[in-house]
């Protein structure tokens, strides 16, 4: 037996790392394990940026995770003197066409602009033309309306769980790296976790293991599906000064043909940095092991044909570079963040189907809080995993 910690997190990635440090903060004896040494680029959180919104399409009652992960983020920003979330305003397009792409969620449009007047998020709605003269980068058409948030942008998802890892270390955390969890056992005094380097006890374990879930807990593989995404970064050399930060909103294009939208970001690399752009895949499901990683010419071309040129007309063909990563995926797109079925002392944290980030830094609050007190100051009863089982039996 090695040593016995409070609590341990398996995974850490954008959850783990942010539950580690809200942990360390309120002097938690808190182990972090994780197979490889985040932040890495073989699960969900690499890929320079992730898009940050306030008012939340996907239900109102993201919105105070959102809010609250803006105050941590910008907590964290001066306590590390880094650069982590960038304002650039957000467009969200849609129309009434019956062809256009839904994002997660239907109604993800109107719940958007919802959420805004119910919590007071300043934004404004723009028709084609406002939307031409304003942002004539997007080749919009007529029947097209925007929601342009003045307080969305992006996030820097590796630097957040660098700098959230290290002053959790600095805070008191121990952090093994390169060390992969094999089982876990609950029993009535606490938990006990067996890696492929020992064996540690907690009162509590969190399970923050993203897209490797389905594997850790082959129990609830069919409640959570993992999926291949690719992002892909266009030349923007010759037009830079249309897509730079200050000009280029980040944005969500529910497109019209296509069961699929695109969203995207301003080129934060500079010039020759590429803008990045990406849609979603649901076709196949996949593991970490057993991803594709590599990009094809032919995806790279489909994907300009088909999702870049006849919306952004000032792009070019060409590819900076591209990125595999994995969406961890519920039946109804939102989280799982609740205790384990039937134990009081194994939380499970999936908060993917492609919209965790930017709630990440107050899911890791929660739950600290939830591990240390058994109740959140934000309510995460939507979260509960008991809507999945029910729903996979019926
Ligand atoms: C392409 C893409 C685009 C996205 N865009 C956005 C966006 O714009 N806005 C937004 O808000 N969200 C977005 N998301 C979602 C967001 O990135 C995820 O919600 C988030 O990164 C999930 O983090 P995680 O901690 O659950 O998983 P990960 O970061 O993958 O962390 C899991 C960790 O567990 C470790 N691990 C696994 N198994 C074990 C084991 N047995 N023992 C020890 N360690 C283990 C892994 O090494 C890994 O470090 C996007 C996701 C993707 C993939």
């Amino acid at each position: 037996m090695n040593s016995s910690y409070n609590t341990i997190v398996v995974g850490l990635g954008a959850m783990g790392s942010a539950t580690l440090y809200q942990l360390a903060k309120r002097g938690i004896k808190t182990l972090g394990i994780d197979l490889l040494s985040p932040p890495h680029t073989s699960g969900s959180t690499h890929g320079d940026t992730r898009i940050t919104r306030q008012a939340i399409g996907e239900g109102d009652h993201y919105t105070p995770l959102s809010l609250r992960s803006y105050e941590i983020f910008r907590e964290l920003e001066s306590k590390t003197n880094s650069k982590l979330l960038e304002v650039t305003g957000g467009l969200i397009i849609s129309s009434e066409s019956k062809t256009a792409s839904i994002n997660h969620v239907p109604g993800f449009f109107e719940n958007t602009l919802a959420a805004a007047q119910k919590y007071g998020i300043r934004h404004e709605i723009l028709g084609a033309r406002e939307m031409r003269s304003r942002f004539p980068q997007f080749n919009v058409d007529d029947d097209e309306i925007g929601y342009y948030e003045f307080e969305a942008g992006f996030l820097r998802p590796e630097e957040a769980v660098h700098w959230q890892l290290s002053l959790a270390q600095e805070l008191g955390a121990t952090i093994h790296a390169h060390e992969t969890v094999k089982y876990f056992e609950e029993t009535a005094t606490g938990v006990t976790v067996h890696t492929d380097k020992g064996t540690y006890k907690a009162e509590h374990l969190v399970l923050s293991v993203g897209p490797w879930l389905p594997q850790v807990i082959s129990e609830l593989g069919s409640v959570f599906k993992v999926y291949r995404q690719v992002l892909y970064w266009f030349d923007v050399s010759a037009s830079f000064s249309d897509f730079a930060p200050g000009k280029f909103p980040i944005f969500i294009w529910q497109v019209k043909g296509s069961e699929n939208g695109i969203y995207g970001f301003p080129a934060v690399n500079g010039a020759s940095g590429g803008f990045k752009i990406a849609t979603e895949d649901y076709t196949s499901t996949v593991t970490p092991e057993s991803v594709e990683r590599n990009v094809s010419t032919e995806e790279t071309v489909a994907m300009f044909e088909s999702k870049v040129a006849p919306f952004f007309p000032r792009a070019n063909a060409k590819c900076i570079k591209s990125a595999v990563c994995l969406y961890t995926v519920t039946a109804d797109s939102a989280f799982v963040i609740d205790w384990l079925p039937s134990s009081k002392r194994i939380v499970l944290c999936s908060p993917c189907s492609g919209h965790g980030f930017k709630h990440s830094a107050a899911i890791g609050e929660c739950i600290a809080q939830l591990t240390s007190t058994g109740e959140t100051s934000i309510d995460i009863t939507a979260f509960r995993i008991d809507r999945l089982l029910h729903k996979s039996q019926t």
